[in-house]
């Protein structure tokens, strides 16, 4: 059975039989704006599509809400990683630690760099980057800690933030899916040297394309990214490379696009939470679960990840019932082909390898409707229920 985008709106609350991971209608409601936004830029008299007024808007949008002193609108987050680290001066002969548990691009931006990644083991309970295990992976090449707010929980910024202080080292925060969180009145991206966003469809503030931006506190930082994302130009005078840059640019129409729905993103954010404490609410303490630790302080809700002991009875389950699922890691990245060449030799990592056995995420975008989520979670309480018998 397939949901098309009308029967997700009207049937609300009354059919929830089937429960689609990502929204089938994300961007449903502004379909005439961006059919607008398309025809004007195109038909525009200045035949600006990149890097231009409205890129600007959304910068400056972006960076007063976070209150940081720069934000660099960029072509991927992806991009923005590499554009970081190229801009922190990390480079061949240096080392940086990642988490062990984590996308590709976290072990894969570093190496462009021509620096290597050194994984650390991540906290079993928030399943980000263990500041006391990534203290034990620091040797004399180490440039910079690169933790990453993957699941609902921020990495331990106070720790790293003093770890970093004290050994010398960059702090670059992956924080491509955390936009809305706030630890400590500090938002997730300004905590280290620089931080970014991914606007990607499928993430919390995603669009119709690609795209990401780089959020610091340091103008100067902010000023390499802008030169690196355009051929090593400094904006001012076309045709005059500073450095050795790389074509990340941003697009207008999604720019204009990204403005129209920023006044919406709190209430999407918002509506992300209120399904993640219904989850964890009613599916906590439940036999061979682990769900998220409650609470909102340093919380973003791009995804909502349960650890279950026997997690591909689990996901069968909800597929019978018609709930997608998603296992975002289902190996390590020191496991991964691409990346075993680079890992230590000998070195393990116990609580990534049992979360990336154990992982498993529920849908939780702002799409959902009640019934839906109610679906859900009965699913998950009857299926853990049943095993335990
Ligand atoms: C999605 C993601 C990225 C990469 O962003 P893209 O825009 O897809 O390149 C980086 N880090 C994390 C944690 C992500 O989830």
């Amino acid at each position: 059975m397939t949901t098309t985008s009308d029967t997700a709106t009207a049937t609300a609350g009354d059919r929830a039989d089937r429960v689609p991971f990502f929204p089938p209608d994300l961007f449903h409601e502004d379909r005439e704006v961006l059919l607008r936004l398309l025809y004007e830029i195109g038909t525009g008299a200045d035949q600006k599509f990149i890097l231009g007024d409205r890129t600007r808007r959304f910068e400056d949008a972006l960076r007063e809400r976070l209150g940081a002193a720069d934000a660099v609108a960029c072509s991927s987050g992806t991009s923005a990683l590499h554009l970081v680290l190229t801009a922190l001066g990390i480079g061949p002969g240096d080392e940086v630690v990642v988490p062990a548990l984590g996308c590709a691009p976290l072990a894969a931006a570093v190496l462009h760099t021509g620096a290597v990644p050194v994984f650390g083991d991540v906290d079993p309970a928030t399943l980000t980057l263990d500041p006391a295990d990534a203290e034990t992976r620091i040797t004399p090449r180490t440039k910079a800690l690169m933790p990453a707010h993957m699941f609902s929980v921020m990495a331990d910024m106070p720790r790293f933030t003093a770890l970093a202080a004290a050994r010398g080292l960059r702090l670059v925060e992956d924080s491509a899916v955390a936009q809305g969180a706030v630890l400590d009145g500090t938002p997730a991206g300004l905590w280290g040297d620089a931080g970014l966003y991914s606007f990607v469809q499928v993430k919390s503030f995603g669009m119709p394309g690609e795209g990401g931006l780089v959020v610091t506190r340091d103008e100067e930082t902010g000023r390499r990214v802008r030169m690196l994302r355009n051929h090593g130009q400094d904006g001012v005078q076309r045709g005059l490379h500073h450095t050795i840059g790389v074509n990340s640019r941003f697009d207008e129409i999604q720019a204009a696009f990204q403005l129209h729905r920023l006044p919406g993103l709190d209430a999407r954010l918002a509506r992300r939470a209120e399904i993640a404490a219904h989850y964890t609410e009613h599916l906590t303490g439940l036999p061979g679960l682990t769900t998220p630790p409650p609470g909102t302080e340093g919380r973003c809700h791009y995804v909502y990840t349960l650890l279950a002991d026997d997690r591909d009875a689990l996901r069968d389950h909800l597929s019978a019932v018609g709930v997608d699922t998603h296992v975002y890691y289902p190996r390590t990245l020191p496991e991964q082909t691409a990346f075993t060449p680079f890992a230590t030799p000998g070195a393990d990592w116990p609580h990534a390898r049992d979360a990336a056995r154990r992982q498993l995420s529920l849908p939780v975008h702002h799409r959902l409707t009640d019934a839906q989520v109610e679906h859900v979670t009965a699913t998950v309480r009857a299926h853990a229920r049943r095993a335990r018998r």
